[in-house]
């Protein structure tokens, strides 16, 4: 099986060159934050505080997720419902980076992510593919850029999807989040030893995916 795992902060560029190199490469791209998401949404849902370990926790057993693909968009169903629509909001990244810093979170969506490379060929996006999830992918990269950068970047993607909100606030709740991610005691964000490192502050999209594609068909020949 072909798993290149992708990680780095929000914002990096991470998810569109995960789609650019699974097209390119004829393989899957699951975006893992969406699973993270996705559980953040179903106990928001069902009124379960996301920062409250001890609440999230009974919920779990009742929690059947499915990763589908509706012409090659990946869909993710809790319990048969489809929490895609509803995954992208804004208030959704911080209820997602809440919600993934509980272990019993981790355990069972890094137990479906690597269930899910065992079976396919795929590249993954996330924060702890490389160091945690599949430590043993056959390539692995580490995508950053600056906050500043990224988050006029997350900017522009909301207002593409008619969502306005304000160029500070995004900076602040990057900032925070990337805190978060990178100090949480399970998996935290941070670079595998043996991950190709990118920063993509003064790279164009294309740019950082010819590097990619070239590390990638070098490695998975
Ligand atoms: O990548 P995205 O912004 O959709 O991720 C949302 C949140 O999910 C992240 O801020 C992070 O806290 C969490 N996440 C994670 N591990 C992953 C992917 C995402 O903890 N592999």
């Amino acid at each position: 099986m072909i798993n290149i795992a992708i990680d780095g902060p929000a914002g990096a560029g991470k998810s569109t060159i995960a789609k650019i190199v699974a097209k390119k490469m004829g393989i899957i791209y699951l975006d893992t934050g969406a699973m993270y998401r996705a559980l953040a949404y179903w106990c928001l849902k069902n009124n379960v505080n996301v920062e409250d370990e001890k609440q999230v926790e009974p919920l779990l057993p009742d929690v059947k997720m499915d990763i589908v693909f509706e012409n090659g968009e990946q869909q993710i169903l809790i319990n048969g419902f489809n929490t895609t629509p509803f995954l992208r909001e804004h208030y959704m990244s911080k209820a997602a980076s809440d919600v993934s810093k509980h272990g019993c979170v981790r355990y069972k969506l890094v137990d479906l992510q690597r269930e899910f490379a065992l079976s396919h060929d795929v590249v993954l996006d996330g924060r702890d593919i490389g160091t945690f999830v599949l430590p043993k992918a056959n390539c692995k990269f580490f995508l950053t850029a600056q906050a500043e950068v990224r988050a006029t970047r997350r900017k522009l993607e909301l207002e593409a999807k008619g969502q306005s909100v304000d160029y500070e606030a995004l900076l602040k709740d990057i900032i925070q989040r990337d805190y978060n991610d990178s100090h949480r005691e399970i998996a935290p964000l941070k670079q595998a030893e043996d991950a190709y490192f990118l920063d993509t502050s003064d790279l164009s999209i294309e740019q950082v995916a010819d590097k990619v594609i070239e590390i990638v068909k070098e490695k998975v020949k």
